[in-house]
């Protein structure tokens, strides 16, 4: 787990601005939800022999014996808060979640065990029309964010939960005899996840799947009906898209749609937003069955994403803590300068303005003014209460020098800085 330090916070908040925002605009609305919740909840919403109950969990047991966990995603709990609170029923819901989910998994760029996602969910809708809206949400935020260059979407459909039975049962007779080849982990799949063995990296079990038989031809017209209409509209609204039949999803709950968005820039953690519908998942969790379909963004990714993006436009990233900082002439403007930080602070609501604490000469106060990236120093001196001026020393623009201007004009002046 990694600490995220004030210049880091600085991108982290744009971007989690910026991306929801999107969210919003698209009329979803918030929801918060706990960080724990009972362990049984993930093993029945996630699913037993998924790579994130079996080995990833954080779990612990409550004081009096209830076995938790911290979150390791956000869909089973949306699903479990929206049913408690009958938010399903006889009712459609479009949802976003934000922030850290837990896995223990092995930590490297771009993967940690305290990370961070950007949900977003719809329930209720059983058409591909909700898929393509979600599908062009992510592609608002990557454009919102000026990454859209670099992410590229993939997609397919894994069928009903009957076609994907069926399937299933076909691979594992197709690989059982063949299973001294696969790799360890794929060997182990076989009888608990096999579908994963798709995702498989090895290049030797890649191979043996070259014959297998392809999910694709497993689904049903129902479905692919479906799929073609997602298509028709993705196409429609100019999103470009992949389709990569062995694209699976590590979560036991998807059926029909599942999507990626994945990225070159970031080495081998390539995936940025994973999601797909999952309409079973409702009534797994022991609800009406109730459609569903959404998507998780990794902000951890994205926030490097946008680093990468930026620093390529502008090579220097400003570095600035705060817009203006005030210092005071004689230790006893202390007071006036809190009240004048404070009519800052109202008249231009996004200017940070900081105020110098702990006295010393004012030469020491502009250096501090200077170290944190100041546009502007603002002097307080006796009069400035008084007067409702404001002297403003420019620090970046040496030619600008020094002035006292009424209060009015003062804050005018800012403003242009
Ligand atoms: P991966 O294949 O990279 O492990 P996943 O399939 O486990 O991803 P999901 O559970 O679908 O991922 O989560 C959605 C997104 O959350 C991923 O696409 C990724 O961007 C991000 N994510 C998942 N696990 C981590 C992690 N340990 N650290 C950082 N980001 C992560
Ligand atoms: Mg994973």
């Amino acid at each position: 787990m990694r600490d995220i330090l004030p210049n880091q916070a600085r991108r982290w908040d744009l971007v989690e601005q910026k991306l929801t925002r999107v969210l919003q605009q698209h009329a979803y609305e918030a929801i918060r939800l706990p960080l724990l919740e009972f362990t049984e909840l993930f093993a029945r919403g996630v699913g037993e022999a998924t790579d994130i109950v079996e080995k990833e969990m954080y779990t612990l047991a409550d004081r009096d014996g209830d076995s938790l966990s911290l979150r390791p995603e956000g869909t089973a709990s949306s699903v479990r808060m929206l049913q408690e609170h009958g938010l399903l029923y006889n009712q459609t819901q479009r949802v976003y979640y934000a922030g850290p989910m837990f896995r223990y998994e092995k930590p490297q760029k771009g993967r940690y065990r305290q990370f961070y996602q950007i949900g977003a969910e719809a329930y209720g809708f059983t058409g591909p029309d909700i898929d393509a809206e979600l599908i062009g949400m992510a592609w608002a935020c990557w454009q919102g964010l000026g990454v859209e260059s670099m992410v590229n979407l993939e997609i397919n459909t894994l069928g009903s939960s009957e076609d994907r039975q069926q399937y299933r049962t076909a691979l594992v007779e197709f690989l059982t005899p063949k299973s001294e080849q696969l790799d360890d982990d794929s060997r182990r799949r076989l009888t608990t996840n096999p579908m994963r063995i798709l995702d498989s990296k090895n290049p030797v079990t890649q191979a043996l799947l070259n014959d297998a038989p392809k999910l694709p031809d497993f689904v049903d017209a129902q479905s692919r009906e479906h799929y073609e209409g997602l298509k028709q509209l993705l196409v429609a609204m100019q999103i470009p898209f992949r389709e990569n039949p062995n694209l699976v999803r590590g979560l036991d709950y998807y059926t029909h749609t599942v999507f990626e968005w994945v990225t070159q820039d970031l080495g081998s953690q390539g995936a940025v937003c994973a999601g797909g519908r999952y309409d079973g998942l409702v009534e797994r969790l022991g609800g009406r069955a109730t459609p569903g379909v959404g998507f998780a963004i990794g902000l951890d990714r994205v926030v490097l994403l946008h680093e990468i993006a930026v620093a390529n436009a502008e090579p220097e990233s400003e570095d600035r803590s705060a817009d203006v900082y005030l210092c005071v002439t004689q230790p006893e403007c202390n007071g006036a300068a809190l009240v004048v930080a404070n009519a800052l602070r109202a008249a231009l609501p996004t200017l940070r303005v900081r105020q110098h604490m702990g006295g010393g000469n004012l030469k020491k106060q502009l250096k501090k003014a200077d170290a944190c990236g100041a546009v502007a120093a603002i002097l307080i001196d006796d009069d400035s209460l008084d007067q409702r001026a404001l002297t403003i020393k420019h620090l970046r623009d040496a030619s600008m020098g020094q002035q006292t201007l009424a209060f009015d004009a003062g804050i005018a002046r800012l403003q242009q800085l």
